[in-house]
């Protein structure tokens, strides 16, 4: 196939190759019709493609898809493969953020970065002293959405609805290292993580309460800070994965 082996360099030379999610699998399909009118006005109208453009399509199989446009009508768009390439995740961890309720702008600034950064799962908490305790979980999916697909991510991040810490705990993963952050804990280091599958439990403007304190305790999850400067409930979200995920 004539454009076959071209991936890196269309992604490279060009930058303006738009990525999308789709909630189909793509494995194995040489040939895609799209008739999600959202997605068709997307493409037609806001972003102006034409045949022949070229577009990467991802599915959360940890493979993404070059495509070119064969047409592109009001009613569908068929999309014939180029090539299909796995993504090397990397090095990092699979993380989940656990963060606590904060005000809407912070919260969605923070899901916004952190996406961008690495994470794999959202659990929104419920905490004593959060000041919001609904959260449009639609609007988040779709900012978590468009900050993986700018951002180059294979797999597009969950996200539950927000639930109290005694749930939370309850339901915890076995095989998955849990740390809360908190400035009067112990000084971070990776080192304390003995497994690549960690949980980051966030606490509110307000901090975490005693009681909340005294319930990681009693969990063994350890409480760890990451310095003496009180950080915003964002910035410390951001931080924390920034140190797990960026550089070595
Ligand atoms: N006065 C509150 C306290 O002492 O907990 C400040 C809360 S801070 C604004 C919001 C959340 O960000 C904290 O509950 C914690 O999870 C996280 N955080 C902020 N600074 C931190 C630090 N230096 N170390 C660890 N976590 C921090």
């Amino acid at each position: 196939m004539l454009y076959f082996s071209k991936f890196d360099e269309q992604i490279q030379e060009n930058m303006k190759i738009h990525r999308f999610y789709i909630n189909t699998p793509l494995q194995n399909k040489r040939e895609v019709e799209i008739k999600d009118h959202e997605l068709i006005n997307q493409w037609k109208n806001v972003l102006r493609f034409n045949e022949e453009d070229k577009i990467i399509l991802f599915d959360n199989s940890g493979y993404e898809f070059l495509f070119f446009i064969k047409e592109i009508t009001d009613k569908r768009v068929r999309l014939v493969l180029l090539e299909e390439k796995k993504i090397d995740l990397g090095g990092g961890y699979d993380l989940h953020l656990i963060p606590a309720l904060i005000k809407k702008d912070m919260f969605e600034l923070m899901l916004e970065k952190v996406t961008e950064i690495g994470v794999q799962k959202f659990l929104p908490l419920l905490a004593e002293r959060s000041i919001k305790n609904t959260l449009n979980l639609e609007r988040s999916k779709s900012i978590i959405k468009e900050a993986a697909e700018q951002s180059g991510k294979v797999r597009i991040p969950e996200i539950t609805e927000p639930e109290k810490l005694e749930t939370i705990l309850k339901n915890r993963e076995v095989d998955r290292f849990y740390i809360a952050l908190d400035p009067k804990g112990e000084k971070f280091s990776k080192k304390v993580l003995t497994n690549k599958k960690v949980a980051v439990f966030v606490g509110p403007e307000g901090g975490f309460t005693e009681k909340e304190l005294s319930l990681f305790k009693e969990n063994n999850i350890s409480i760890v800070s990451l310095g003496e400067q009180i950080l915003r409930a964002e910035t410390a979200a951001i931080a924390i994965t920034s140190i797990l995920q960026l550089g070595e």
